[in-house]
């Protein structure tokens, strides 16, 4: 029943997000979680926000946050957008960057958050077919009407696209805004910041929910010229002007300034991910190379819900996707090495 429902929802097709379970009893590699607790900074930072100063509202410019970011990215303060985890973001550049009738140009496989915010926003979409390999052709990605977006590495597949592939993806596409989503980009990728400088209508938007083991925090950011930040911070005033809290923005600044912890979780999961490919394939898994906390998987003449379902008997939770072209792909996160450990095992034995 929808009764009372608005016209702009009444249709709408939201987003499923990967099962997230009460209890504790499963090996979670469904939503791209970090398996690292967040670094010890963030959690002291966090535990010096708790106190009287809650009863009042956080900063609405999140300004020592946004320099810390600026600080680790070379940027001005100007050019730093923080929200309430990269998806309201991107949500934020939908409405802040699109138009009605001009189609926004994006993989046809690619983060399932992107058509949902333009149907919902009521924009147009060109769906740019990856190829067979998966790869994104980005030739016929120029001159997009409305915009781009890109993830990179992308998802779910986890393969990255070269600099130079975004830099031709920029350069034939420079009166439109192109959002290059690189909430993956620490575990292996090349990020597109070099660009920054050079193309005003380039948006970069990370996210601490990966790289930075903070999911729970909801804390993203978007770097680009000051224009278009002040674009986002114009939606966001519309809605809500306070976003991220004082926790968030404590403990985002102690998960930033964290150089060492950060650089040791996450070669540690890129390790882990070379060594549970190795294993996989030996099993008779076909992988694509990834660059991403995850990996896409598939086993030829075995259905791959089938096996999801046959894991999350055995303890363990992936992500399979009803789509056409992956539905016989697993996306798997990387979690320790035990968990991948037991996931071998848990494929073993349902191959067997
Ligand atoms: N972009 C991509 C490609 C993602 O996979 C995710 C995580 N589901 C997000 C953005 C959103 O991340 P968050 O809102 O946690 O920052």
């Amino acid at each position: 029943m929808k009764e009372f429902w608005s016209s702009r929802i009444i249709n709408a097709t939201p987003y499923t997000p990967g099962e997230q379970p009460r209890d504790q009893i499963f090996i979670k590699l469904n939503t791209n979680e970090n398996p690292y607790p967040p670094s010890p900074m963030a959690l002291q930072f966090m535990a010096d926000a708790l106190g009287p100063d809650l009863r009042l509202y956080p900063d609405p410019e999140c300004l020592e946050l946004r320099q810390a970011v600026a600080d680790y990215h070379g940027l001005e303060v100007g050019q730093v957008f923080v929200g309430n985890g990269s998806d309201e973001i991107l949500s934020f550049c939908f409405q802040a960057f699109f138009e009605p009738n001009l189609e926004i140009v994006m993989p046809d496989i690619s983060y399932g958050f992107y058509p949902i915010y333009a149907d919902y926003f009521g924009l147009k979409t060109r769906l740019v077919p990856l190829d067979e390999q998966f790869d994104l052709p980005f030739s016929e990605c120029a001159n997009a009407a409305g915009g781009v977006v890109i993830a990179n590495p992308n998802a779910p597949t986890g393969k990255a696209l070269s600099l130079d592939s975004i830099q031709r993806i920029l350069n034939t596409n420079r009166n439109v805004v192109v959002i290059v989503d690189e909430a993956y980009v620490d575990f292996g990728a090349q990020s597109a910041m070099v660009f920054v400088k050079d193309y005003p209508n380039l948006l970069i938007v990370k996210t601490l929910s990966k790289s930075r083991s903070l999911a729970g925090l909801r804390v993203g950011f978007a770097m680009g010229n000051t224009n278009l930040i002040s674009a986002l911070c114009c939606v966001r005033d519309s809605i809500n002007s306070y976003p991220v809290d004082r926790i968030a923005q404590a403990g985002a600044i102690g998960a930033v300034q964290d150089e060492s912890y950060f650089q040791t979780t996450r070669l540690s999961i890129m390790k882990t991910r070379e060594a549970t490919v190795r294993k996989l394939t030996k099993l008779g898994f076909q992988i694509l190379d990834s660059s991403a906390n995850f990996i896409f998987i598939h086993y030829p003449g075995r259905s791959a819900k089938e096996l999801q379902e046959g894991l999350r008997d055995k303890g363990i939770l992936v992500r399979w996707f009803n789509k056409p072209r992956i539905d016989n792909f697993l996306r798997i996160s990387i979690g320790t090495d035990e968990e991948m450990d037991a996931l071998c095992v848990a494929f073993k034995e349902l191959l067997a």
